[in-house]
């Protein structure tokens, strides 16, 4: 395990602790998200060593779900990617003026939102860490992924578009990985950063059984003002915050599932958590966040 010392927004290093949560996707292990004394940023601490990450990742996605919820949540969780791969091409579309253009997903896992962009006509790369993600991709749509390493090696002032689709949340080196993003920006483009937001109202619902605390995977809980810093820390600006509405639905069934709770309970607190966002701004369950260079044109 790595004990961080340092705060990785604000380098303070004092933290209290704000919540132990089991993984139960992995492992059933307890993990701890502290907050920083100074800033309030939330992190887990200590995380897996980069050695001791891999098997927190070994899916169960192999094996037949004999429960039926589970099944369900399967279900619905391909229906609602196969719907939002194509609203997240449209808004991708939209922000770039002469679309398509340079596009790069950073995280791209097994390939679909890249193969989509690439058969619409962009000039679309992308970066993922895990080895059979790359092969998937590689065998299911001809495409090669580079190890995220290969980000450096990459053009300055390149991509009209950089998508993370919940994706920040898992990269060990922060301040490092959106220095080098925004370097390889161009100065029109717009970096996308899908994240879950803590300060929704179904993550306070929901407590230390919040689906998407998911430790020790992710390793930050991203506010919004904890995305506005990190993004001037880089020299980036947040233009806009939309939310990620279906995230809401599908981050309440899992964490009714966690508690061996009431699935039927999830919409309803999905719904509250949309209803609250309405009046509280920036509150949604999983939003998006579009960065722009300070100095854009
Ligand atoms: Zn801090």
């Amino acid at each position: 395990m790595d004990l961080l010392t340092h705060c990785p927004l604000c380098d303070h290093e004092t933290f209290r602790h704000f919540l132990t949560c089991r993984d139960h996707t992995a492992s059933g292990e307890r993990f701890d998200i502290v907050e920083c004394e100074a800033c309030g940023f939330r992190f887990t601490n200590p995380r897996p060593s980069a050695d001791e990450m891999g098997r927190y990742y070994e899916s169960t996605d192999y094996t037949p779900h004999q429960d039926t919820s589970q099944g369900l949540l399967d279900v619905l969780y391909r229906g609602a990617r196969l719907y939002t791969l194509r609203s997240k091409h449209r808004l991708v579309s939209s922000l770039v003026p002469h679309s398509p253009g340079r596009l790069l997903d950073f995280g791209c896992g097994t390939g679909e939102f890249l193969n989509l962009c690439r058969s619409k006509g962009w000039d679309a790369q992308g970066l993922d860490p895990d080895p059979q993600a790359q092969t998937v991709a590689a065998q299911k749509y001809g495409v090669a992924v580079d190890d995220p390493t290969q980000l450096r090696t990459m053009p300055d002032d390149h991509f009209d578009a950089i998508t993370l689709w919940h994706v920040l949340e898992h990269v060990p080196d922060l301040f490092a990985t959106v220095e080098q993003l925004k370097r390889t920006l161009a100065p029109s483009g717009t970096l996308l950063v899908a994240v879950p937001n803590c300060a929704a109202f179904d993550a306070q619902f929901y407590g230390a059984d919040w689906a998407a605390y998911d430790v020790p995977r992710h390793l930050y809980h991203f506010r919004p003002d904890d995305v506005r810093r990190l993004a001037a820390h880089a020299g980036l600006t947040v233009s806009d915050v939309r939310p990620m509405r279906l995230d809401a639905v599908y981050v309440s069934l899992l964490s009714e599932q966690y508690r061996n709770g009431w699935l039927l309970r999830a919409p309803v607190v999905a719904l509250l958590s949309t209803l609250w966002a309405a009046r509280h701004e920036h509150r949604h369950s999983a939003q998006l966040y579009l960065l722009r260079h300070t100095d854009a044109p």
